[in-house]
C-alpha cells in the first residue's frame, strides 16, 4: 500500500516542542518512504479551542518547512461522517445510550490505566427515569494485538482496561476515538506516527476499525516530551511555543530528541528537510519518554 501519513494537532494553543517532535517524526517518516503527509486539524472540542490556534499551528509548520499535501482537513466539518459511522455501529447492535455522569462513573467505576473503567450501568438499558446523555460502544472481552514500530508488540483487552467507551459525548461532541478512526480511514492513512500518550488508545481504535470494517494503519508512537517534573508538555502550557521566526533551533532540537544523527549544521528549513528525508531512521527513535529540558544541540 502507498505510504500516507498525517499530523493531527488539536488547536488548543500554539505549536509547542512536544507537538513539533511528533510533526517532524511523522513528516520525516513519510518523506523518507516517498509518501504523502497530510495535516488534520482536530477541532472537535470547540469549547477547548484557542482562537486563532489552528492558523498559528499551520503557519508555524510552514515556517519550519513542514509542507503538507492537499488541503488540511478540519474535523469540525465532518460531523455527518461521524454520525453515519455511529448509525452503522448502532445497526450492528454495538452502541447504547448512557445516562451516567462523569462523577457517577468515577464513583462506581474501577480505576484503569486510562481513567475509570465504565462499570456497565446502562449496558442493558437506561435505569428508570434517567435520560440518555452519551453513546457508548459495547465492547467484548478479547485482546487486541498490534506491533508498534517504536514501542514493539502491544496487547490490550479494551473491555477490561477501558470498558465500554464513549463515541458521542453528553454535550453532543463526537469522541476523539470515533473521529480519528473515521478520518484516518477516509483520508487513506496507512501509517500513523504520533505521541506515545495515545498508545493506550490505539487498541480501542483498532476495535472500532474492525467493527466498521475499516483497515488498521501501522502505528509508531514517539516518546513524549515531558517537562522537568515529568509532566506532559501540553499545548495549553504556553511556556515553550515554537518560534516560527527562528525555526532552526527547534528543528535541530526535535531531530536530536528523536535520536537522529545530525548532518552538517542545516542553515534553512529546506536544508534541514533535504538531510532529514535521506537520514531518517525510525529504529533510532528511543522508546522511552524523557524530559525535554535540554540545551540546544
Ligand atoms: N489530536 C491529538 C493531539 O493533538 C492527536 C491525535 C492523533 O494523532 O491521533 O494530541
Amino acid at each position: 500500500m502507498a505510504y500516507r501519513g498525517r499530523f493531527a494537532p488539536s488547536p488548543t494553543g500554539a505549536l509547542h516542542f512536544g507537538s513539533l517532535v511528533t510533526a517532524v517524526a511523522s513528516c520525516a517518516d513519510a518523506r523518507a518512504h516517498g509518501g504523502e503527509w497530510l495535516v488534520r486539524i482536530e477541532d472537535l472540542d470547540r469549547p477547548r479551542e484557542a482562537p486563532g490556534a489552528a492558523d498559528g499551528i499551520l503557519r508555524t509548520l510552514l515556517a519550519l518547512g513542514l509542507r503538507w499535501d492537499g488541503a488540511p482537513l478540519f474535523q469540525s466539518r465532518r460531523a455527518a461522517a461521524y454520525e453515519e459511522a455511529l448509525a452503522r455501529l448502532g445497526a450492528l447492535g454495538l452502541t447504547y445510550p448512557c445516562a451516567c455522569s462523569r462523577t457517577e462513573i468515577a464513583r462506581n467505576g474501577r480505576r484503569g490505566s486510562v481513567g475509570p473503567i465504565y462499570p456497565g450501568t446502562c449496558r442493558h438499558g437506561l435505569p428508570p427515569g434517567r435520560q440518555p446523555r452519551s453513546i457508548r460502544l459495547r465492547t467484548s472481552p478479547a485482546p487486541v494485538q498490534f506491533r508498534d514500530r517504536i514501542q514493539g508488540e502491544q496487547r490490550q483487552d479494551v473491555a477490561a482496561v477501558m470498558g465500554d467507551f464513549v463515541l458521542r459525548r453528553a454535550d453532543g461532541i463526537h469522541a476523539y476515538q470515533l473521529a480519528v478512526v473515521v478520518d484516518d480511514a477516509w483520508q487513506g492513512i496507512s501509517q500513523v506516527v504520533r505521541g506515545a500518550d495515545l498508545l493506550a488508545s490505539t487498541p480501542a481504535q483498532c476495535l472500532l476499525q474492525q467493527a466498521l470494517g475499516l483497515p488498521t494503519p501501522t502505528y509508531a508512537h514517539v516518546p513524549l516530551a515531558v517537562d522537568a517534573a515529568g509532566r506532559k508538555l501540553s499545548k495549553s502550557l504556553a511556556s515553550a511555543p515554537v518560534d516560527p521566526a527562528d525555526p532552526m533551533p527547534a528543528l535541530r532540537r526535535a531531530w536530536a530528541w528523536l535520536g537522529q544523527t545530525p548532518g552538517p549544521t542545516p542553515t534553512s528549513p529546506a536544508d534541514f528537510w533535504r538531510h532529514a528525508t535521506r537520514a531518517w531512521r525510525i529504529e533510532r527513535v528511543p522508546a522511552l519518554t524523557r524530559a525535554c529540558i535540554a540545551p540546544d544541540p
